[in-house]
């Protein structure tokens, strides 16, 4: 039976493993049988975009829950290559390593934390990049109390203020306040090299600003960080910083399987793609995601992001399977672009547009936020099949809401 293989189970994996079940059940009476089968690291999906929240729990949707309703078989255990030649995939599993052959694949391995070479940076930093660092963050955190650190104990430094920078500082100053019994002792910085936080923010930016000082987080504009240890970091000003907590979000790149393709990958390490999501020269690979750069538009690049991840994941899914059927492809065209940005208890931001017009800020654009987080990037959870089919189609949604009402 011909074997469509998609690693990684993603905003793009998942959603690639979803647009192809329901193509292929579209495609029923061809009477061709095609194994949709999905590895991943982990045994559920996790919705990476909420690592910056205290509580993880609902980010976590097994597999099982929605896979197993509309027949796609997964597994879970770690890519460790992949032979283009011979169209196999090594996969460590926990009763040892497997040799996966595959019909098509699908790349949907996401991307990761970039760590550049900073004295004590990999040792002694935190991160909100996977659900386990951003649950080894909270463990940390949750024992400052105890802890040995006497000075700067509720102090915590996040490094780098982009999107996920800025979320995460935004949520500290609570998060640490409330451990602590009370917010004296809490101190917050945000640091970044750029001669303003959040520089690429468009219309955004002095919004941000402006929460920042709402929730007390000092800003460090046109700084970098020499070194750090357990219990101190040291900025290019010379300034050294006491804190336990240093929180590094440097910025994404493609997942270093990506170097095993041989085509030429973008600044990102990301595979290139065409319209229907198939690499550049490969023609039995999809690639999607934060692995793949595809002009969205027609034009710009796609960002890596989950608005972009899960679109191309439908589409990927659903080509794969007309791929090999002998359909048609359907290309993808994404016409509209917003960022939307938590600010803590401040609020939230929302932009529309490449150049980031302002819409709405404060508790009228957390509401979309709580919308796009807790409802409009989750599968169906009602484990029905047509539910579940339903939400892969191959269709761009609308731009989230701007004006949710208020309770
Ligand atoms: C804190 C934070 C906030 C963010 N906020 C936003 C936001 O507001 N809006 C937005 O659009 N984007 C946001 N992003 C970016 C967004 O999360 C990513 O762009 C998105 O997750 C990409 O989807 P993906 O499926 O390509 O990759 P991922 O979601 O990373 O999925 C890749 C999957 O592959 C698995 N995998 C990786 N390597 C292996 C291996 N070797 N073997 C087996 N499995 C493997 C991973 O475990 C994972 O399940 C945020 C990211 C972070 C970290």
């Amino acid at each position: 039976m011909p074997r469509i293989l998609i690693l990684g189970a993603g905003f793009a994996g998942l959603w690639a493993a979803v647009g192809a079940a329901r193509r292929l059940s579209e495609s029923a009476q061809s009477g061709k049988k095609i194994e949709i089968l999905v590895v991943n690291n982990r045994p559920f999906h996790s919705v990476r975009v909420r690592n910056y929240e205290q509580d993880l729990d609902p980010t976590r949707v097994p597999l099982a829950e929605v896979l197993d309703p509309i027949g796609v078989k997964w597994m879970e255990g770690v890519v460790l290559g992949i032979d283009t030649r011979l169209r196999k995939v090594p996969v460590q599993t926990r009763g040892g390593t497997e040799l996966i052959d595959y019909t098509r694949l699908v790349v949907a391995l996401g991307s990761k934390l970039v760590h550049p070479d900073i004295p004590g940076l990999a040792e002694h930093s935190f991160d909100v990049d996977t659900i386990e660092g951003a649950e080894k963050l909270q463990r940390h955190l949750l024992a400052l109390p105890s802890s040995k650190h006497d000075r700067g104990r509720y102090v915590a430094v996040v490094i780098g203020a982009g999107l996920t920078g800025v979320e995460i500082a935004s949520e500290l100053p609570a998060r640490l306040a409330g451990i602590a019994g009370s917010a004296q002792n809490v101190r917050v910085l945000l640091v970044d090299r750029s001669v303003k936080i959040a520089q690429a923010m468009g219309q955004a930016q002095p919004v941000i600003e402006q929460a920042m000082g709402a929730l007390k987080v000092e800003l460090k504009p046109g700084t970098s960080i020499k070194n750090l240890t357990d219990t101190a970091v040291e900025l290019s000003d010379g300034e050294i910083i006491e804190t336990p907590t240093v929180v590094w979000c440097g910025g994404m790149r493609a997942n270093s399987l990506t170097e095993q393709f041989p085509v030429a990958r973008d600044e990102l390490g990301r595979l290139p793609v065409d319209a229907c999501l198939r690499v550049q020269g490969l023609p039995d690979i999809f690639a999607t995601g934060d692995c793949a750069r595809i002009l969205i538009d027609g034009t710009r690049p796609s960002v890596m992001s989950c608005q972009h991840g899960r679109p191309m994941g439908r589409y990927a899914g659903h080509n794969v399977v007309a791929d090999l059927l002998g359909q048609a492809l359907l290309p993808l065209h994404v016409d509209w672009y917003t960022t939307i940005v938590d600010l803590g208890p401040w609020g939230a931001v929302y932009t529309e547009g490449w150049d980031r017009k302002l819409i709405t800020q404060g508790a009228q654009a957390k509401r979309t936020k709580r919308l796009i987080n807790g409802q409009r990037i989750y599968p169906p959870r009602t484990g029905r099949r047509e539910d579940i089919l339903q939400a892969g189609a191959p269709i761009v949604q609308a731009p989230p809401p701007d004006n949710l009402p208020g309770c």
